[in-house]
């Protein structure tokens, strides 16, 4: 068998939706499992879309969540270049053959005889306006005018297209590994355009050629690509490449939480989750969307939520290594209908992945989060405040804004625990506690515990009276994580200087 290729092609118009990923994911997994080659090649050729940064953001983005492809604009590879604004010389060749062959013609149509063109079929009652195999023989191009014309103006720099002639009468079947067979009559298709004025080739003729030329195996990507598939189908017909033509597996589209409809900007906004791999922020707006990396995901946690959107071990198991992903892979186990794109999970796995590691890899991506706000903390600090934090995180960014008392003095306590728990008895006992501190050396979670309960029992103060003014002197929030590691970790005398703080600033309170 041939040895197995496969590409993610994406279009630099912006940032790569988080379908792109699945879809790059998908390919990803395949390869590995088949022992084949991954290639990255950036499709550009429509310059009107082309968005600065894009490529940069797709490539960095793959990186992040460890897609890896052998070759790819960055590196090269035998079948270079591998984008397709570097590659315009080579298609000519290929449409100059089709319009050799007969399968392929120029067109002089202005826009406005094209926008009369549809005018005149609305106007005759045709919803979706093609130019197509009837339509052609009343437009301006090499089928219709002269050949001593065409030359000429084609001499003359004319402008021109160059547009697929799309038989009238014809059935295009192709067996889709995920939908099986599927039929089209090609009196849906429309002649479409293969080369534009500019002498760029559009997406269908770029697609198809560099696919052959660089030996594509098999072609993994989005539902929204299956109308297109008949067309590239008839394309490889024409040039002569049936024999080996990649098989296509068209994937699932990814839903809305709820299942209606497709997956939208809307929806992510609504729910207030993101829909990039990464922030990006918009080079000509300035506005910034929001991205899984900075939301405090996990590459691998992100990685095994997507893997399941769309497709299915068909066991109960639901974490997978990498590894075991690569090894339960398989295109037949790819689902036809849509994947509801449901955050929680996403958010489940996060958690699942956030409490396999150790507390020192948490207590470093605390202390890169706290380097970006500008506070310092030692290494042993950090990890001590992973361990007490990381069965209540949901994402990496949760170590800093869930427990800023660690590194903040509270500011504010919170209102309801003033209300209710702040008296005299409480801060009696906060009182004689300190005072039972200040003859103590380094706290250990034990040693607090203890010295908290001796302190209570010989005041005859039961722990429900004192406690909470305490987590609140210490920390301002109402509840939290195990307080005598939190007083562990903040150390005896930043403990009494929070609870003597607490004292004055909410005497009137008692
Ligand atoms: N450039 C297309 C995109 O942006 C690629 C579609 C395909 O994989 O054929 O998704």
């Amino acid at each position: 068998m041939t040895d197995v290729r496969v590409r993610f092609a994406p279009s630099p118009t912006g940032p790569l939706h988080i379908g792109g990923v699945r879809t790059a994911l998908y390919n990803y997994l395949f390869a590995k499992k088949m022992g084949g080659t991954m290639i990255l090649r950036i499709e550009d050729t429509d310059q009107t879309r082309y968005v600065p940064g894009a490529e940069d953001y797709i490539i960095e983005s793959l990186d992040w969540i460890g897609i890896k492809s052998e070759e790819n604009p960055v590196v090269g590879g035998p079948y270079g270049p591998y984008r397709q604004s570097e590659r315009k010389a080579m298609y000519g060749e290929y449409a100059q053959k089709l319009i050799d062959e007969g399968n392929a013609y120029y067109a002089f149509d202005t826009p406005e005889e094209l926008d009369a063109m549809r005018e005149r079929l609305k106007a005759g009652g045709v919803h979706t306006p093609q130019y197509n195999g009837l339509v052609r023989q009343q437009m301006k191009n090499s089928l219709t005018l002269p050949a001593d014309e065409v030359k000429a103006m084609i001499d003359g720099g004319e402008p021109y297209v160059v547009r697929l002639k799309v038989p009238l009468k014809d059935e295009i079947r192709l067996q889709d590994m995920v939908r099986d067979w599927v039929h089209v009559h090609s009196n849906t298709i429309d002649d479409k355009i293969l080369l534009k004025s500019d002498g760029m080739p559009t997406y269908h003729l770029a697609n198809v050629v560099d696919d052959h030329l660089m030996k594509i195996t098999h072609v993994i990507r989005g539902e929204e690509w299956l109308p297109s598939a008949p067309l590239h189908v008839l394309l490889y017909r024409f040039l002569g490449w049936e024999d080996t033509m990649p098989q296509f597996a068209h994937l699932p589209l990814l839903l809305k939480p709820d299942g209606n409809g497709k997956l939208s900007k809307r929806d992510a906004d609504k729910h207030g989750f993101p829909l990039y791999p990464m922030q990006w922020t918009d080079p000509k707006e300035g506005t910034v969307a929001s991205g899984f990396r900075e939301s405090g995901y996990l590459p691998e946690a992100l990685l095994n939520f997507l893997a399941f959107l769309g497709w299915n071990p068909g066991t109960e198991q639901e974490l997978f290594t990498f590894d075991e992903l690569v090894d339960s892979f398989s295109i037949d186990r790819i689902q036809k209908g849509g994947a509801k794109f449901d955050i929680q999970k996403a958010q489940w796995y996060n958690q699942q992945y956030l409490k396999q590691l150790s507390n020192a890899e948490l207590g470093q991506l605390l202390l890169e989060q706290l380097k970006t706000e500008g506070i310092e903390a030692s290494p042993e600090k950090a990890e001590a405040i992973a361990n007490n934090m990381k069965e209540r995180i949901t994402y990496t960014s949760d170590l800093w804004t869930e427990a800023k008392y660690f590194h903040i003095a509270p500011i504010e306590y919170d209102e309801k625990t003033v209300r209710k728990k702040w008296n005299e008895t409480a801060v009696n006992g906060l009182k004689a506690f300190t005072s039972a501190l200040a003859s103590e050396g380094d706290l250990t979670p034990e040693r607090a515990k203890e010295v908290f309960s001796k302190t209570l029992e010989d005041a005859g103060l039961g722990f429900g009276k004192v406690m909470p003014a305490l987590r609140i002197s210490l920390t301002g929030q109402a509840g939290g994580p195990d307080l005598m590691e939190i007083m562990a970790i903040l150390g005896r005398e930043e403990v009494i200087q929070r609870i003597e703080t607490a004292i004055t600033r909410l005497q009137e309170n008692v």
